[in-house]
């Protein structure tokens, strides 16, 4: 039986696909068995009968199973929206001092303000000015890690005043900038990467406990992540540590049951604290929006703060920021791949 996607996914895949959900571009490809053709969800063409449509992670899934790209969506392409929004982020990455105006950057790339705006809605989630400030957020971060002094960072990174990057702080930096600037100075961290039927698993910790969950194909991009997130800390592998917190990881990323309490050392602002805390209260097998934790947090309008929040836990499985999803069934992001979150959610259902 060739690679398809979990059996429970298909009924929200077939409903984006009689949507034309852009949306859902990328996360899965619809194949029309009586033409042995495949297609985006957006793809404008008529809807084939439910009968003969298969659904596929990949484009390779895909074409192993001899379907061929269709001559519309182009599935096997990078699509127009995705072009728009790499470009404009190069450009935005390139000019961050500047204050954004969207008509200006439409015409910088040559296409339209609205086909920029659409682009961006569709693709990215975000409207061009998020996205730059989170560009600018990022290289703030980068000169912090490099030793700049915070006051420089801020003026090279083109932030008004300090205070402005400290609103931001709480849900991005998940620690103050003056924290983030020692970039882990001072922790010992150690880690162990394990096998695991989603790929490579990366289990960091602290003597008090586990501080980074990560996933992933191979464990050398792990650890590359593990170090640039905390360029200064004291990392070093350290085969069979902690064998019995990664044993435990492994077998919830395999969908069992928890079977004992993992302690962990997570640097964390306050809120970021309440949403992770709430994240774990939410049961195997069932999902929660990004809505519904706001309100359980206390904080019915900090929706965008609390997927920022979900994006940034930094001990995936532990704290099962899986397990949020949209308010329309959508999975949303997953920094470890959105087929990850669909795997992981499949068998905690099952
Ligand atoms: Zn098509």
């Amino acid at each position: 039986m060739a690679a398809r996607v979990p059996a429970r996914a298909e009924a929200r895949y077939w409903q984006a696909t009689l949507a034309r959900d852009a949306k859902a571009d990328g996360a899965f490809f619809f194949g029309v068995k009586s033409t042995q053709i495949y297609c985006r969800p957006s793809c404008p063409a008529r809807r084939p009968l439910r009968k003969n449509t298969l659904f596929f992670s990949t484009t390779s899934d895909a074409e192993r199973e001899g379907f061929r790209p269709c001559r519309r969506c182009k599935p096997d392409e990078i699509p127009a929206a995705v072009r728009i929004v790499q470009r404009a982020a190069q450009v935005l990455e390139s000019d961050l001092d500047e204050q954004i105006n969207v008509g200006l950057l439409a015409r910088k790339m040559g296409v339209t303000s609205s086909a920029l705006r659409r682009a961006f809605r569709q693709q990215a989630g975000l409207t061009p000015k998020e996205l730059a400030a989170a560009l600018r957020l990022k290289k703030f971060k980068k000169l912090l890690r490099e030793g700049n002094s915070i006051t420089d960072a801020l003026y090279a990174t083109g932030y008004g005043s300090a205070s402005r990057v400290y609103e931001r702080s709480d849900a991005h930096l998940g620690m103050t900038p003056a924290t983030y600037q020692k970039g882990g100075k001072g922790m010992r961290i150690r880690f162990t990467t394990a096998k695991s039927s989603l790929g490579e698993v990366l289990v960091a910790a602290t003597e008090r406990g586990v501080s980074a969950v990560y996933l992933g194909d191979t464990a050398p991009k792990l650890v590359s992540e593990l170090r640039e997130e905390y360029p200064r800390a004291e990392i070093a592998a350290e085969k069979g540590a902690f064998s019995n917190w990664v044993e435990e990881i492994v077998a919830r990323v395999e969908g069992n049951a928890p079977r004992r309490e993992l302690p962990l050392d997570l640097q964390a602002t306050a809120f970021q604290r309440r949403v992770w805390q709430e994240l774990q209260r939410i049961p195997r097998g069932a999902t929660r929006t990004y809505s519904q934790i706001a309100r359980a947090v206390g904080k019915p309008r900090a929706i965008r703060a609390v997927a920022r929040a979900c994006a940034t836990n930094p001990v995936s499985i532990v704290v099962p920021c899986h397990r949020v999803v949209r308010a329309d069934g959508n999975l949303a992001g997953y920094r470890w791949g959105l087929s990850r979150k669909e795997k992981l959610l499949e068998r905690e259902r099952s």
